[in-house]
This record gives C-alpha cells, structure tokens and sequence, in this order.
C-alpha cells in the first residue's frame, strides 16, 4: 500500500492540490494501490489549531511513505509571532522528517520557450535535475554569530560537512542519474575551501558503484555561469546546500514558468516530500486561475522516486505533454491575449 498525506495548505494549496488528487484517484481505479489521508500545515493549521504544524500532522506524515504538499502562508499570517509562521511548518516537517536531499527539476517544454528570457535555442527542450544537500553545510555549521573583535562587530558562519553526510547525498544523485542520461556534474568550489575539496574526494569515491554514470567535477563560478550559456550540457547536478539554493533558483528560473516546477525532498529511505516549487500565491487564490501541473508533475516525482512506479510517473508526464502540444494553457503560460483554462479545466485536461 502506498500511503500518502496529502498537506494542501493555503491560498491556492487547495485548489490545485485537489486536480492532483484526482490524477492519483484515476491510478488508484487503475490498480495502483494508493491510500490518502488530509491534514493541516500551515495557515490553515494555525486558525484550527493555533500551530502550523500540529502534532497529528506529525503523526500522519512520519507514518506515511511520502507526502504531497501545495504551498504555504498568506499575508493574513504575516503579522504573526515567528513561531506561528506557516513557513515555520514547513521548516519544522523538513527538520523532523529529516529530508536532506532536494530535487529539483528544471525542465522547459519547447512549446513553453517563449517563457523563459534566454534565446529560444539555448533553452527550448531543456531538461536538468539539480541535487541539493538540504541539513547541512554553512547553513547550520557551528560556531556561527556575530561578536566585537578589536573593538568592532564581526559575523561568522562554519561551512562544514562531515563524509557520511556527502556520501548520501552523492548516493542520490548517482541514482537520480542513473534514472535519467546517465550524467552528473558535482559543483564544488575545492580550489579555496577545503570542505569542499572534501566533498569532490568523497563524490569521486562513491562514483566507483556507479560505472554506468559518468561524473564530471565543475567550480561553483563556472557552474553558475554555464547555467545561463548552455544549460543543456547537464543532466543531473549535486551540490550542498548554499550552492544548491543559489543554482537551483537560478535553474528554475531558465525556465520562466514557476507554475511548472516540481520539487522532492527526501531522507535515507526515500521517503519524499513532494511540492511545487511556487508559493500560495495569495493574489490569485480563490479565483480558478492558478496553474496545477508543479503539483501533477510533483505526484510524478513521487511516484518514480518514492513507489519506483517508472511508468505511471512516465504517464502523467506524457499526458501534460501532449496538453501542452494540443495548445492548452492557464493563465500564467497563456501567450499574451491567448486563450486559457482555468484550473479544474487544466486538471479536466490532463486527466483526459
Ligand atoms: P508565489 O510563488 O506564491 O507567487 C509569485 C507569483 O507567481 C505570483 O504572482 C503568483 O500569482 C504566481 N504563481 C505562483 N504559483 C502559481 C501557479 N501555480 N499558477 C499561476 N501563477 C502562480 O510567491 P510569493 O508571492 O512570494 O509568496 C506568497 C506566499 O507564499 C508567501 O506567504 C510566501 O511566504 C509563501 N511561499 C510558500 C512557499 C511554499 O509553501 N513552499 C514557497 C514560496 C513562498
């Protein structure tokens, strides 16, 4: 039985996690074994239950094999205590069920190449997966803070990783590789930080177990620059966590669609968050106009990564081809006064 906690969140969470629920009920009537159960994060949890992330929420995702997630917050919980965020939750459900591995897919269909702002031949067919390590690094490194020194205030962070934390995350990616053209790229910066040079020692080590990948090593500056000259050389690219936060922003957005873009977060056993990319969108929640195919293409990611079920993943991925091919859009990647659906139509579409 695959069981899924299904978080659907604020603003337009709900609306376009429901036409991704209905792609999960269709292959449930096909025979795939799917259990789903709701629960609040968020907003929402916050007016229910004075948390963003309440305890039965915890219970539900930590006993379930992965969860889908549609966005989080609203101007409405600005104001709130920081503790009370809705972006505390999903911080906290990151944290807590460990997922130390974000994969993020940057893909852009050729009938969408008008979207992005780089010429239509450098992007057009672009399809790259970035691999960021999400737990550690200079992120959470200690000693950190901020302190007088000679008589004037200094910062300091520790970009630290130990070996057994760059060994999983270059096991991911490996095997994320291996699922796609068979190439990694691991985007270091050895020549001035020696933890990194510990990160292409380590990479290089695990590469032994996987003969079918070919890996290649690239410095974070030349990596962030390769991305905007010719983005198609790669397939899969692994770093840590504040390298993999600048490049997989900058990934995304070669593509120009945020209505597009999945995303997975995983831990040791595959278990996954799986989530569009994009936030609640405040400004046009309520309103059926929101885009559902980063949340449809995210039960896809979940599927292959989490169910290994190749070719259900593969089948919705074709159905929003072949939507895209017959010139169906939302709003968002409507060509300028071209004609759109709206959300439910969207999800209509795909289903069909
Ligand atoms: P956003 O991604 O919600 O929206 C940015 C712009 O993109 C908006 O104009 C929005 O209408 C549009 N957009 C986003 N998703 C779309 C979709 N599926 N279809 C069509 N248009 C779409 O970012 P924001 O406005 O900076 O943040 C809004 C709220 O979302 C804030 O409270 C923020 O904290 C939260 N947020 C949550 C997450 C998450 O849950 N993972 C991520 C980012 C932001």
């Amino acid at each position: 039985m695959m069981k899924i906690a299904v978080l659907a969140g604020d603003g337009i969470g709900p609306e376009i996690v429901a036409q991704a629920v209905r792609v999960l009920e269709i292959l449930k009537s096909d025979g795939l074994a799917i259990e789903l159960e709701n629960a609040l994060i968020g907003g929402c949890a916050v007016d229910a239950t004075g948390e963003p992330y309440p305890e039965a929420t915890h219970r539900l995702a930590s006993q379930a094999d992965a969860i889908l997630l549609g966005a989080v917050g609203g101007p409405r919980y600005d104001t709130l205590p920081r503790h009370q965020r809705p972006e505390r939750g999903l911080l906290a459900i990151r944290k807590e069920l460990n997922l130390f591995a974000n994969l993020r897919p940057a893909i852009l269909y050729p009938e969408l190449a008008n979207a992005s702002s780089l010429k239509y031949d450098v992007v057009a067919g672009l399809d790259i997966m970035i691999v960021r390590e999400l737990t550690g690094d200079i992120y959470f490194g200690e000693p950190r803070g901020m302190e007088m020194r000679d008589g004037q205030r200094v910062g300091f962070n520790t970009m630290i990783y130990s070996e057994s934390e760059i060994r999983r995350i270059a096991h991911v990616a490996f095997q994320a590789a291996a699922k796609r053209q068979k190439k990694l790229c691991s985007v270091d910066k050895m020549n001035v930080l020696e933890c990194t040079q510990l990160w292409r020692d380590v990479v290089t080590e695990v590469a032994r177990e996987y003969p079918q990948v070919l890996l290649s090593h690239m410095l974070v500056d030349n990596a962030a620059m390769q991305l905007v000259r010719n983005p198609k050389q790669f397939d899969v690219l692994v770093t840590g966590n504040m390298f993999g936060d600048i490049l997989s922003d900058e990934a995304s957005m070669l593509t120009g669609s945020i209505g597009m873009l999945p995303s997975a977060s995983l831990d040791e056993k595959n278990k996954g968050l799986y989530e569009p990319i994009h936030g609640s969108a405040p400004d046009i929640a309520g309103k059926d106009t929101a885009n559902p195919l980063a949340t449809i293409l995210s039960v896809a990611m979940m599927l292959r990564y989490t169910f290994n079920q190749e070719e259900a993943a593969q089948r919705i991925e074709h159905a929003i081809k072949k939507v895209l091919a017959q010139g169906i859009r939302t709003k968002d990647i409507a060509e300028p006064g071209g004609q759109w659906v709206g959300t439910r139509a969207m999800g209509d579409a795909v289903l069909s």
